[in-house]
């Protein structure tokens, strides 16, 4: 196929449409949702309606063959605001789990589950982190005891900070079945609704993405039936002999959670993308309308200058995050961690880009009477959450020089 990097016409579609949205219906309800810190249902409703939350139209973002049609739906929800579009999109995060390591059976089985139907949607929530275990997954203690005489596992442990934590349908929970083989030691099961033993503990209040439920999980001795081990106890028993003969499997994707974050990795940037480019075009548009010493602000190098900066870094960026999903949808082998880049480098920009838009709208931009605040606050979380910025570099350091750096 000839290069280009012109959308063809679905993509230019499904980038109208999701920005249609973002621009009618999730910015004029951001600031609401923000100050109520609340799921919004009714918006999730809305776009469960529109066929934009689902299951099919996830498995169309996915089937892309380039990749980044999930990529374009993401920076415009999060252009239009990224507290709801992580109450929209955080389900998702649980069903690329299941995407990267369950069977096409278990696929039918939960993705439904994840979002319920329009009229009565539902939340998922993908369980890794936990108190002592962010950074440093390896360090998880939930752990997953098969109990063969009932062909079930038992899963105890607390997981941290989860999304959608308690108040999901399905939760996706990473647990170790051998502490000794460390992060490739732990595997993925689902918590079908309902199931005794999980609880979700109050919701945390937070900096931004305020609309957007995070909360720690318990689980206590929670039974799930054998098929809820994602990808089935016959892969998992070889991926296991293989890991404790000192080989790794191939692409090295042998970490549960680890080939998740593969995959979400340039996702999460899109999101990133989606709030920076929403701050530099309210500057952009502000500093042409606000006047001081008798001409636009614009008409100052040193405003106009840093909206250049910016626009250059959102265009940089956005290049990065659509290579590095074509390279995710395509099997190709980050040998860089570039899926690491493109979220490093699409976190810093939006705390950057957000920052430099207060600026840019002075006084005006420190008040909630414009959404450069909020997405400022929104923005931080993105150097934080799916690996801290550190963690990226450690992987893109350790990608370029082979060596194990700490
Ligand atoms: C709003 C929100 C939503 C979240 N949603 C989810 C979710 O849905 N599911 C989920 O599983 N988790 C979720 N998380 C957790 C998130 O992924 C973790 O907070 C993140 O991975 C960092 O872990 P930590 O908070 O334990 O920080 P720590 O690991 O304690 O890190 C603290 C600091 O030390 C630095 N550091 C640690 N190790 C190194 C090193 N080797 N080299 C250099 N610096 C290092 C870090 O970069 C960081 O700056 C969420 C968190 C938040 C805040």
């Amino acid at each position: 196929m000839a290069f280009s990097l012109e959308l063809d016409e679905e993509q230019r579609d499904l980038r109208d449409w999701v920005h249609g949205f973002a621009a009618d219906v999730v910015r004029p309800a951001a600031a609401e949702w923000d100050e109520r810190e609340e799921t919004p249902w009714p918006v999730i409703q809305e776009a469960a309606k529109i066929g934009l939350y689902g299951f099919e139209s996830l498995a169309e973002l996915f089937g892309d063959p380039t990749g980044i049609s999930l990529q374009i739906a993401n920076e415009e929800l999060f252009w239009g605001d990224a507290g709801i579009g992580m109450a929209l999109f955080g389900t998702s995060l649980a069903v690329a789990g299941i995407f990267s390591s369950g069977t096409p059976d278990q696929l039918a089985e939960w993705v439904p589950q994840c979002f319920g139907d329009e009229d009565d949607p539902k939340v998922a929530a993908f369980c890794v982190s936990e108190p002592q275990a962010g950074s440093d997954v390896a360090a998880m203690r939930t752990r997953a005891r098969y109990d063969e005489a009932r062909d079930e596992w038992v899963i105890s442990g607390q997981k941290a900070w989860i999304t959608n934590g308690g108040i999901a349908n399905v939760h996706v929970v990473i647990a170790s079945v051998d502490p000794e083989l460390g992060s490739r030691g732990q595997a993925a099961f689902i918590v079908p609704p309902g199931t005794p033993g999980l609880e979700g503990a109050k919701k945390i209040k937070k900096l931004g993405l305020r609309a957007s439920h995070t909360a720690d999980v318990f689980l206590d001795d929670v039974r799930v039936p054998g098929h809820c081990l994602l990808g089935g106890k016959e892969k998992l028993d070889a991926r296991l002999a293989r890991a404790r003969e000192g080989t790794r499997s191939a692409g090295g994707r042998s970490q549960a959670a680890m080939s998740t974050f593969e995959v979400s990795r340039p996702t999460v940037g899109a999101q990133a993308l989606g709030i920076a480019r929403a701050a530099y075009e309210y500057a952009l548009e502000y500093a042409g309308d606000r006047e001081a010493f008798g001409r636009p602000i614009i008409e100052n190098q040193a405003i106009a200058f840093a909206l250049a900066d910016l626009r250059t870094e959102i265009e940089a960026c956005r290049l990065l995050i659509w290579q590095a999903s074509w390279m995710a949808r395509n099997d190709k082998v980050f040998d860089a961690g570039q899926g690491s880049m493109s979220k490093l480098r699409a976190g810093e920009l939006a705390v950057a880009s957000t920052e430099k838009a207060i600026q840019v709208l002075g006084g005006a931009g420190y008040s909630r009477e414009h959404p450069v605040e909020r997405m400022y606050r929104d923005a931080k979380i993105y150097t934080i959450f799916e690996g801290t910025s550190e963690i990226q570099r450690l992987v893109i350091a350790r990608a370029i020089s082979g060596r194990q750096i700490r």
